[in-house]
């Protein structure tokens, strides 16, 4: 009988069971995959630490949870500012200095901040989603360029049905800095995400290719307690009915040539382009192998966002107000659930960046870890 079982091999279910191990549990993890690390499992491609559910840019201003990780990898220098394409006009993100004097022309910080009073003068009050959000922050011309065609690919929904907080995630400055995040701490795991997450589970034991929900009780049969990090709705044979989630499609190609695009991310900000941005994998290592080589060759990733359906991965949570209900009500379900703890971003529903799934992993493992050592 094991102590916990992990279901799930991603960031929260490998911190738990790292933690759980060091307090001298007893561990067991399974994962429906072949791989471990979820979906920040990178693979090498042509010498190239690959992807493979998506870009992951380590970020944070937790200095606990960078300190933490820094025992099982260490991190490059790797900054993220990806370039927007509108119709093969380029302009930098986050929006800042360059984005305002290409898109107006401004040159001073007081003008690129008078076009913006000016263009937000019409949204009045509180905004009440995406679209006057976004208008309020940069203007109707940003909005209309870079914000709304990418934002409507990625979430298939009007920008004026979509919660405000999502464009609140990218800053605005009045200074010349591409730096996509406001973090003090900013990576990529050198030798890749794979590695890292290798590390956490040194010694642990490792069930790969098992759908718990196929064969829920002969596992929890296994371990006192169970840490399910899947989706919630999911675990309850979905009897409330489906939450909503996002699923990305990705295209990926090898390429014969050392350079496609010249930079990590290229997002397609246009309404008519079919996918969102293309990734190319080997500048979040500054196109150089383990030796510190030029790569001869290339991968990119073509990213297509789709509606969640039964059977497809899901990648991000829907948060708006009919699925934050529906899933108020799935977390009195899992409160009922004894012997279960639900975490992650689609065990808690929450749009979570790595680093704050981290932190509440951590979180957690203390709660769980003292309490079971004062019984
Ligand atoms: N966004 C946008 N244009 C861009 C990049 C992002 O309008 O070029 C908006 C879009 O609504 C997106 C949100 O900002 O969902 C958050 O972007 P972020 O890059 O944080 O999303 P993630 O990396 O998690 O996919």
């Amino acid at each position: 009988m094991y102590d916990y079982l992990v279901v799930g091999s991603g960031l929260y279910g490998a911190v738990f069971a790292y933690e759980a191990k060091a307090h001298g549990k007893s561990v067991l993890v399974i994962d429906k995959r072949k791989n471990i690390a979820g979906n920040v499992y990178t693979e090498k491609v042509e010498g190239i630490n690959f992807h493979k559910y998506g870009a992951h840019i380590f970020h944070t201003n937790n200095t606990e949870v960078w300190n933490y990780l820094q025992q099982f990898a260490t991190f490059n220098r790797f900054t993220n500012s990806p370039v927007a394409n509108y119709k093969g006009e380029l302009y930098s993100l986050p929006f800042n200095m360059y984005t305002f004097n290409k898109m107006w022309g401004v040159v001073t910080p007081e003008e690129a901040a008078a076009k913006i009073e000016e263009q937000k003068k019409e949204i009045t009050g509180e905004p009440k989603n995406l679209e006057e959000q976004a208008i309020s922050l940069v203007g109707r011309d940003i909005y209309e360029k870079l914000i709304k065609g990418y934002t409507e690919k990625q979430w298939g929904r009007d920008c004026k049905e979509l919660p405000a907080f999502i464009i609140k995630r990218l800053p605005v400055r009045l200074i010349f800095d591409n730096n996509y995040f406001n973090a003090l701490y900013q990576g990529i795991p050198v030798g890749g995400y794979t590695m890292m997450v290798t590390n956490m589970l040194d010694g642990i034991e490792v069930r790969l290719g098992v759908d718990y929900l196929e064969k829920k009780n002969e596992l929890d049969a296994l371990a006192e307690k169970v840490i399910y990090t899947g989706p919630i709705d999911a675990y309850f044979g979905y009897k409330l009915g489906y939450l909503e989630y996002r699923s990305v499609r990705f295209e990926n190609e090898v390429l014969d040539k050392p350079n496609f695009q010249g930079n990590a991310a290229v997002n397609y900000t246009d309404r008519e382009t079919p996918w969102t941005r293309i990734i190319e994998h080997k500048w979040f290592e500054f196109g150089k192998d383990e030796n510190g080589n030029d790569l001869p060759k290339t991968i990119i990733s073509r990213e297509y966002s789709s509606e969640w359906k039964p059977g497809d991965e899901p990648y991000y949570p829907v948060n708006d107000e009919k699925n934050g209900k529906l899933y108020a009500e799935y977390k009195k379900l899992a409160d009922g659930e004894k012997k279960v703890i639900f975490g992650g971003r689609l065990g808690e529903y929450k749009y979570y960046d790595m680093d704050a799934v981290i932190a509440s992993a951590l979180e957690m493992s203390k709660r769980e870890l003292k309490q079971k050592e004062l019984i």
